[in-house]
Order: structure tokens, then sequence, then C-alpha cells
């Protein structure tokens, strides 16, 4: 009877191995020693509202730029793009993703496309770099004071700014000192920037024991390797950006409703509620079962 209680909170991925799996996930959460956090969809809600949005130059009207955008964006499960597009709509922009050639996705850090015959990039910092401008944008980054911000490049022209604001998923804070008070450390990992992240840590005043920034994928998967180290690692999240980190980790969870499909295959575990507190509870209730069995 015992094993059965973790499925029962979290709905373990493989249905036909589910009691072996259930098994394993219930040793594991048992000589848990870290938890580790994605930030956007998973700490966050992953509801993003654009607060500003400008052109750079004289010559690209923000509608354009909009159209460019929004229609770019059409093509991406970020939870930035849904933002991106309502804010057009907001202005009577109509998304057209048919006239968008060569779409690229670059977890961690943006997406490419054509349109028109240019050539767009969106995206944080690492886009920048990756459009042939490597150009400083401290000073930008700091006029958006903490929030989460994008660029937009027309080649290696940097002609658009946007930045965007999310809230904290409620009960985050709660969960994160839960698991603190049940001997488990938390660790915050998020391909977004430092100022960003800052905003979240003072909203769950300061909960997290470390707080990793500006971080790609296979570096998500990296930090898990090292942390694996000190004892059986928990990751949990929500995108494609997510799953090299999620295959590392002891245990990797995915979000249930919102998360994308690829973290949801390569994660162990599904959180089939979105609701995080569901983690610490796994650990209590495979504790108090371990209890009773032994
Ligand atoms: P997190 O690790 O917090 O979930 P991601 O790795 O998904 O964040 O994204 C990191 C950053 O990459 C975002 O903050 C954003 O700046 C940029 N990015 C990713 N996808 C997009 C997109 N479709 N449009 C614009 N920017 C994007
Ligand atoms: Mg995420």
């Amino acid at each position: 009877a015992g094993v059965a209680v973790v499925p029962v909170v979290l709905r373990v991925h493989n249905q036909t191995h589910w009691f072996y799996l259930a098994l394993v996930v219930l040793r594991f959460l048992l000589k848990l020693r870290l938890v580790a956090f994605d930030k956007t969809g998973t700490i966050t809600r992953g509801e993003f509202m654009v607060t500003d949005f400008q052109s750079l130059t004289d010559d690209i009207s923000l509608n354009t730029l909009l159209y460019w955008v929004s229609s770019i964006e059409s093509k991406s499960s970020h939870p930035m793009a849904a933002a991106l597009i309502d804010y057009g709509c907001l202005h009577a922009i109509e998304p057209k993703p048919e006239n968008v050639e060569d779409f690229q996705n670059f977890p961690g850090e943006g997406i490419f496309g054509k349109i028109d015959g240019k050539e767009i990039y969106i995206g944080n910092r690492r886009i920048a770099v990756r459009a042939g401008s490597g150009a400083a944008l401290t000073r930008e980054v700091n006029i958006m004071g903490g929030k989460t911000t994008g660029f937009i490049y027309f080649g290696s022209t940097h002609i658009g700014i946007f930045s965007l604001s999310d809230a904290c998923r409620s009960g985050a804070m709660e969960a994160i000192e839960e698991l603190k008070s049940l001997g488990i450390k938390t660790i915050m990992l998020t391909g977004d920037c430092h100022a960003a992240a800052m905003l979240v840590q003072d909203q769950l005043r300061d909960a997290f024991d470390e707080v990793r920034a500006e971080l790609l994928p296979v570096e998500k998967a990296r930090i898990i390797e090292d942390l694996k180290e000190r004892g059986p690692v928990a990751m949990i999240g929500d995108g494609i950006n997510d799953a090299p980190a999620l295959a590392t980790a002891d245990i990797g969870i995915s979000m249930g409703i919102s998360g994308s499909a690829l973290a949801m295959e390569t994660g162990h575990v599904i959180l089939m509620s979105n609701n995080i507190q569901k983690i610490p509870e796994a650990v209590r209730l495979a504790k108090r079962t371990h209890r009773k069995l032994v």
C-alpha cells in the first residue's frame, strides 16, 4: 500500500512500469537533499504581460515591428510568445505566421524568423551575439528595472526592446519553506536575466538557498550533474529548455497542465495539478509511508 502513495500525489509517467518507478521515486524522495526549480512557468505562472515595447529606429514603425514580432512569435510555444501576440492584438495587429520563413527556436535564448525578406532575431542577451552584435546591452537592461527584457534584431542591428512581467505562483514561497523545514536545500535555475531572477527571489523573501541565472539548457543540466555529487537531486521544470536538466536529475518532475510536451516526456514524474506544494507533500508522505513500512 505504501508505494501507491506516490502516484496519488504525482502521476508516474510510464504507466506500464509505474509500480517499479513508484518504488524508485519513493526511495529518492526519502533521501532527497536538494530540489532545483526552473523559474519561468514553474515558480512563476508563465503568464506574461508586456509592460513596455519600443522601436529603437525611426525607419521602423511600432506597428511594423509588432507585426514582425507577433508573426514570428506565433511559431513559438514559449510563455513570452502569447504575451507578445496579445500585445499585438491590443494594437490591432494580426499575426501572419504563414509569412514567416526559416523559423528557428534557440532554447534559453530566443527565436529567429524571416518575414518580408527581413531576418529578425528576438530574445535575450545571448540572441544579440547570435545576431552578430556583441554590443553591450547593460544600459537597456537597467532601464527595464529588473523585468524580463527582450531584444529585437534586424540582422545585427538592434531595432527594438520590450519588457514583460510575470507573477509568482501562489504557494511558491510556502513550498520552498516546507522543503527547507524537511532539511532539503532549494536552488532556482533560470535562463532569464539576473535582475528578473532576483526580483522573484525578493518576492519570495529570499526563500531560495541559491539562485543561478542566464543559463542555457545544457548549463542547467551541468549544474544538476554537479549537485548530484552531494546527494539525490530533484528538478522541476516546464519548458523545452528544462528537458536536459529533467533527464539528468534523479527525479525529473514536469508541470502537468502547462508544461511543454518535451518536458512531460522527459520528466520521470508529472505534477498533475501544477501545484508545487505537492512536492514537499510527496516528501512528507514518502517519509510517513516509510515509517509505516519498516
Ligand atoms: P526559464 O529558464 O526561466 O524558464 P527560458 O530558458 O525558457 O527561461 O528562456 C530564457 C530566456 O530566453 C527568456 O527569458 C527570453 O529572454 C528568451 N526567450 C526564449 N524563448 C523566447 C521567445 N519565444 N521569444 C523571446 N525570447 C525568448
Ligand atoms: Mg520554464
